[in-house]
């Protein structure tokens, strides 16, 4: 009796998701690295109410190795809401006004 062996699909490619438009994987590939997506994290809250402690989020954002790529990308996409990379929204606007 023969094994059938299931071709492990090409996260690379969309075809095996039939997303109907190209999605740029290499851009979004950081998001692989996210220490927010470890389910060892998934009680701590990363949009919060005001006034909500930020320190919980910002001490997984800490050691989070796509730190810069996720601010980086809070930023091109204009995120108004959320810790990302660490930062409140305040803190991104100061950076982004070089303050
Ligand atoms: S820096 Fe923080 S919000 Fe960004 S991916 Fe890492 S853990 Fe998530």
């Amino acid at each position: 009796m023969s094994e059938t062996i299931k071709p492990i699909p090409d996260i690379y490619s969309n075809q095996d998701y039939g997303l109907g438009e190209a999605i740029d994987f290499e851009r979004e590939e950081w998001k692989r690295a996210a220490l927010c997506a470890d389910p060892a994290y998934k009680d701590v809250n990363f949009f919060l109410e005001r006034g909500e402690s930020s320190k919980a989020a910002k001490q997984v954002c800490a050691e989070c190795d796509v730190q810069e790529e996720c601010l980086n990308y809070a930023e091109d996409n204009n995120e108004r809401f959320g810790i990302w990379g660490g930062k409140s929204r305040r803190k991104r606007q100061k950076i982004n006004q070089g303050q």
